[in-house]
């Protein structure tokens, strides 16, 4: 049998991200939930348009957010980037050591091959891994949807994880926190997949369908590789 490889989504899979994102937004004085900061991100995605790989840059929302206030300068909306990476990663670098992945990662699962692919543009996401992994010994690849023009559940990205290991998609197996953008579409390429919960209300996933299996806990993914 051909030798398995890994697929991880990032967001909500390997850290929680909405956390990482809040705590951010507040620590430069953002409230997430304002209607200015909602409203500034509202009109950058429908001027963009449904799953344009740019809709989630932040850059984006900051900038229409100080347009709105009339405070509009490069060095604001710089500024205001520079900090809010900082907080980023340091959340993340907290959560990475709190959570233990780092003995996960570097214990059972370190001789899998393993590729990340991810709805976001490809600076954030090197800051957030950059967070995790600096050197990348754990992740050594990451496509993001900015590289391939088109966003999960878009086959591409599972395709071109694939291609860069010179595997066939159906030794995946996929690690992700959403069915519609992980999940259905790893089966789809007849991958295995495994839904990950460990960040989200189980209120979102009332809906589970019984075949899909669920990891509860990153960390449980270990059992899986047991002889
Ligand atoms: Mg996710």
């Amino acid at each position: 049998m051909a030798k398995p490889f890994l697929i991880f989504d990032l967001d909500d899979t390997l850290f929680d991200s909405e956390a990482a994102y809040a705590y951010s937004l507040k620590s430069i004085g953002i409230d997430p939930d304002s209607t200015e900061y909602q409203e500034a991100r509202k009109m950058v995605k429908s001027r963009l348009g449904e799953g344009h790989v740019s809709a989630r840059n932040r850059i984006l929302y900051f900038k229409q957010m100080l347009d709105q206030r009339k405070q509009y300068s490069h060095s604001q909306v710089l500024d205001l980037m520079d900090k809010y990476e900082t907080c980023l990663s340091e959340h993340i670098k907290n959560q990475w050591v709190m959570l233990g992945r780092k003995y996960l990662f570097q214990n059972r699962l370190k001789n899998i091959p393993k590729v990340i692919i991810t709805n976001e543009n490809l600076r954030t996401q090197v800051i957030k891994l950059n967070a995790i992994d600096p050197d990348g010994s754990l992740f050594p690849y990451v496509i993001t949807s900015e590289e391939m023009g088109r966003e999960k559940p878009h086959l591409a990205l599972f395709q071109q994880a694939a291609e860069i290991l010179g595997a066939e998609p159906k030794d995946g197996i996929m690690v992700g926190d959403s069915l519609e953008n992980d999940i259905h579409p790893a089966i789809q390429l007849g991958m295995r997949a495994y839904l990950t919960t460990e960040f989200r209300n189980l209120g979102h996933h009332q809906d589970i369908p019984k075949e899909i299996q669920v990891v509860n806990r990153l960390q449980d993914l270990e059992r899986l590789f047991h002889e």
